[in-house]
């Protein structure tokens, strides 16, 4: 008989994974202890915004018409332990409040939640991004708990997906990567991924340990390659250099290719951030936290995108912001999302309405989210009512419709016609022979 899944968090992994295993065939149950969220689900809607997503859902979510019924959510835990073969944990593992280390809380309490129910032999598989070590204490956790007792084993399955892309990277990653300690568990984890194997998809075997840190060190490279060109543009600033030909000098080197090497504002999100700092709080307490002394300065590099971003605004201003206005286009941590976490632009936008501006934000998908996030700023509804009457535009999160504006247009509402591009994609030449002055970031003014 088909496997049957369980789910546990159904957030932007947990939601993408539970539809992507109903595509490849399993019946799949999905668990969130946010009952709005799984109302929602069960509606067939999705509470955020992924490409793709909500058509996955609607094909597969049970009670709606045409769909396989193969999906279905809940809020008890009980239902989502019996109904389960395999039971993957999604749950978020933010940064500890005042702390670099990661909040373990809410997947120690599902762990707790589904154990005592799980009666017949299951394997619990974590996907949360966590530190080294925590799949080898979260194995005798659920050990103890589980009346089965050894029959439930764990295994660590880290997840790769980029939001924006989440459903194509879900049905075809690059790579899978499971750390087992059994054969039982390793032969069931191929069978969840038969269909991508089958396409020739990587499936790497490793220890608890390894798997754990291929994440930890795959979003290490990611952000230290961001960082990496941001220091450039910092160098290149001060040299009268652009950084953008820089980037793309480097990028025909093979050995260094061009993706995550765009200078701009740096990274946010739900991750890299937390996830470098968690990293650094666990080699510490491993005793080899001068193995990872770099991330420090990737994080400081990162963070002063956003004070060179508050600085140039500033200078843009006439040197200061009270009684100025401030457009800010983007508010979504990157372009094709609605996640606000650590979001660079909404941080520029709150240090520079602090400072006395008066700052308003227009995002295509993430104004419910930033709204409720940062209640003070004023929001529009499109880049021209964010604009109006403005001194300064920033360009922070990178979307498609923000290429596609008319700088002519734009010009026709601003008090002065000054953009900052803190993602450098913008046309310069364009929004020059508009009339405005065009500034972005590791490139001459
Ligand atoms: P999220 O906050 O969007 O979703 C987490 C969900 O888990 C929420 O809906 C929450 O209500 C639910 N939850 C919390 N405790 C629970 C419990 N005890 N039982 C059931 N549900 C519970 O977070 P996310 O972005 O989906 O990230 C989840 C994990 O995946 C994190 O560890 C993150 O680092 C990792 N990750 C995320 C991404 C990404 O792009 N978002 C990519 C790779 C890895």
């Amino acid at each position: 008989m088909a496997l049957r899944i369980s789910v546990i968090g159904t957030g932007y992994l947990g939601a993408t994974h539970a539809a992507c295993l109903a595509e490849f065939g399993f019946e799949v149950l999905g668990l969130d202890i946010d009952p709005d969220k799984i109302a929602t689900l069960t509606a067939g809607r999705i509470p955020m915004y992924e490409p793709g997503l909500s058509e996955l859902l609607l094909k597969h979510v049970a009670g709606h018409e045409g769909s396989s019924g193969r999906l279905r959510f809940t809020t008890s835990p009980q239902e989502a332990a019996e109904f389960g073969d395999v039971h993957f944990i999604c749950v978020n593992t933010p940064q500890r409040k005042g702390e670099f280390a990661a909040d373990m809380s809410y997947v120690d309490a599902a762990v707790d939640s589904i154990a005592p129910y799980l009666t017949r032999p299951a394997l619990v598989v974590g996907k949360s991004t966590v530190p080294v070590g925590s799949a080898s204490r979260l194995a005798e956790r659920l050990a103890a708990l589980a009346p089965v007792g050894e029959g439930a084993e764990l295994a660590w399955n880290p997840e790769f997906l980029r939001e924006g892309f989440a459903v194509g990277d879900t049905l075809h990653p690059d790579r899978i990567v499971v750390g087992t300690r059994s054969e039982r568990a390793e032969e069931l984890l191929r069978e969840v991924y038969a269909t991508p194997i089958a396409e020739g998809v990587p499936f790497v075997v490793t220890d608890f340990a390894t798997a754990e840190l291929v994440k930890a060190a795959a979003n290490s490279f990611l952000a230290t390659k961001i960082s990496f060109i941001n220091a450039m543009a910092e160098v290149c600033e001060s040299a009268g250099a652009d950084v953008t030909q820089l980037s793309k000098a480097l990028s025909y080197d093979e050995r260094i290719g061009g993706k995550f090497l765009n200078a701009g504002l740096g990274f946010g999100g739900g991750c890299l951030p937390k996830d470098i700092r968690a990293f650094m709080a666990r080699a510490g307490e491993l005793g080899a936290d001068q193995a990872l002394t770099f991330l420090r300065e990737v994080d400081s590099i990162n963070m002063r995108r956003r004070s060179r971003m508050v600085e140039l605004a500033r200078e843009q201003c006439g040197g200061g912001f009270l009684g100025r206005q401030v457009a800010v286009l983007g508010a979504a941590f990157k372009p094709n999302s609605d996640d606000i976490r650590d979001s660079p632009a909404l941080n520029v936008a709150a240090q520079i309405q602090l400072q006395g501006a008066q700052v308003t934000v227009y995002d295509p998908k993430a104004m419910d989210n930033a709204r409720k996030m940062f209640p003070s700023l004023a929001y529009a509804d499109s880049p021209m009512e964010a604009a109006y009457g403005a001194h300064v535009v920033l360009h922070l999160t990178e979307w498609q419709e923000f290429r596609e504006l008319d700088p002519a247009e734009l010009g026709t509402v601003v008090a002065e016609r000054r953009l900052l591009d803190g993602r450098n994609v913008l046309d310069g030449a364009a929004w020059r022979a508009a009339g405005w002055t065009y500034r972005a970031m590791g490139r001459p003014s």
